[in-house]
């Protein structure tokens, strides 16, 4: 496809896009049943759309938007019991993870430690992990999980050595949204004097609302250096919006440059130059506007339906819940029928599932509603009645 040489009737260029795109799946009807990702609140994209000329790479030009992160990074400070934290809203969870990493990796490097390069991770931590320590020549020591699908805390413990950089906990895990003892990593790490960033990437948004929530996984721990939560997951903000967090000050200056060329003055950046300060205002906005209350409220929904669908799984013959789902994501394996199959099938029924070497993954995320669910229990009882007997 070539650029055309005289621009194009705005309202033609509208038909097309709105004929090709209306085609992909949509969280409206239901079907996306696999994704960790939601319709953002309507009121977040409208802020979102009005700030697009924000550039949080040169706050010169903009420091009220730079105020506006740093006051939404107080926000997920505090949310995450730590309100003297600092970091920044970033693209997404791939990229807090890599800048986590980027932090330990040149802190004890400009302490002269330059053979620390191993980092300690659940076998069940998230790709980006891999492509992080691809970009940061680190060599990930990936440990086994348990029955319970958590990482198991004794070979932690035993893959420690010299060479070890940091431990990673996972608050929601991709495969399963499991909770790893992240109370005993962070003594773990304080004991061996090592870093700990939890990915709750997830999670992050999804424990402090939980009612009963007896896991912690937060910056009350001691041990816990940094944390990444995702505001385009559950948190409802439009795509992208991630989030960094550091304990420490000193930590988040490893990774940072003052670039001083810039038409507003000296301006800090990290990884990326110029970023949108609309993903960073339209996340101030949609933790004011949904509010504790709010996302208490959107938990517990998601997890009312949550249960409802695990039940339904577990009375159905040939299939059952992976493990009894802590949040609100739900494995389906079998030890009768392929898993492939069964998701080939439900992708036959317009169903958007995500699958796992040995499980299919749905995730009930805020779009979801009670009759997509119903529709869900339909298709998987006449799949399994109809399709692969
Ligand atoms: N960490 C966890 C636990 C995830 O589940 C994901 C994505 O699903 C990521 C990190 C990566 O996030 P992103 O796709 O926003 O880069």
């Amino acid at each position: 496809m070539l650029i055309p040489k005289t621009g194009l009737p705005a309202k033609r260029i509208l038909k097309e896009l709105n004929q090709r795109l209306g085609k992909d799946f949509t969280y409206d009807s239901g079907r996306i049943i696999g994704s960790m990702c939601t319709k953002p609140n309507r009121f977040a994209q409208s802020v979102y759309a009005k700030y697009l000329a924000k550039n949080l790479g040169d706050i010169g030009l903009f420091p009220n938007t730079a105020r506006i992160e740093k006051e939404t990074i107080q926000m997920l400070g505090s949310l995450l019991s730590c309100p003297g934290a600092v970091g920044n809203i970033v693209s997404g969870g791939t990229e807090a993870n890599i800048l986590a990493l980027w932090a330990f990796r040149n802190s004890v490097a400009q302490e002269g430690d330059k053979a620390r390069k191993e980092v300690i991770i659940p076998k069940s931590a998230h790709f980006c992990f891999d492509k992080a320590a691809d970009l940061l020549r680190l060599k990930l020591v990936k440990i086994p999980l348990n029955d319970k699908k958590s990482v198991s805390v004794n070979a932690v413990r035993k893959a420690i050595n010299a060479k070890t950089l940091a431990i990673i906990g996972i608050c929601g895990t991709t495969e399963l949204g499991v909770v790893d003892p992240i109370p005993e990593l962070s003594e773990i790490a304080l004991k061996n004097n090592l870093y700990l960033h939890i990915d709750a990437c997830f999670g992050g948004f999804v424990l402090p609302f939980l009612e009963n929530n007896s896991l912690f996984f937060d910056f009350r721990l001691p041990g816990v250096s940094s944390i990444a939560i995702d505001p385009h997951k559950m948190g409802m903000a439009p795509i992208p919006a991630g989030a960094i967090l550091f304990r420490d000050p000193e930590l988040y200056k490893r990774i940072q440059a003052n670039v001083n060329y810039l038409a507003g003055g000296e301006s800090p950046q990290t990884l990326l130059g110029t970023r949108p300060g609309a993903s960073a205002i339209a996340v101030w906005s949609v933790l004011k506007y949904i509010g504790i209350d709010g996302y208490k409220k959107i938990v517990k929904r998601c997890m009312e339906l949550t249960q409802r669908l695990a039940n339904a799984i577990d009375s159905m013959d040939k299939i059952s819940c992976v493990i009894k789902p802590t949040i609100n994501v739900i494995g389906i394996k079998s030890d009768f029928i392929d898993i492939r199959d069964l998701a080939s099938a439900l992708r036959r029924k317009g169903w958007a599932v995500a699958l796992f070497p040995n499980h299919i993954r749905i995730v009930i995320m805020p779009h979801t509603k009670p009759v997509h669910i119903n529709w869900l229990v339909r298709d998987l009882k006449n799949i399994l009645r109809k399709e692969l007997i």
